[in-house]
């Protein structure tokens, strides 16, 4: 791919991939493993596929809609619900 411009995040160094969550065009320093850094932070910490909207209330892992099951009113993240504890 060719990208022109600047990072959109550090605005500094020439953009070298697009995050796939936003679609922000960022540097090398500005990515994190497939997103940007701003996307990384709020990324599922399950599936690390789509932006999480909620935390696991055993863990406090931040995790998405797929990856969480609801219990008793608690949002369990898959991996606490797989160990068994519920
Ligand atoms: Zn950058
Ligand atoms: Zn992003
Ligand atoms: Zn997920
Ligand atoms: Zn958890």
């Amino acid at each position: 791919m060719n990208f022109s411009g600047n990072c959109e995040i550090c605005e500094k160094e020439a953009a070298e991939a697009e995050c796939f969550l936003c679609k922000r065009v960022i540097c090398k320093n500005c990515l994190a493993e497939n997103v940007c850094i701003i996307c990384n932070e709020t990324l599922c910490a399950v599936c690390k596929k789509q932006l999480s909207d909620r935390a696991c209330n055993i863990c406090g892992l931040l995790v998405c809609e797929d990856c969480s099951v609801k219990i008793n009113e608690e949002t369990i993240c898959l991996n606490c619900s797989s160990k068994g504890r519920f």
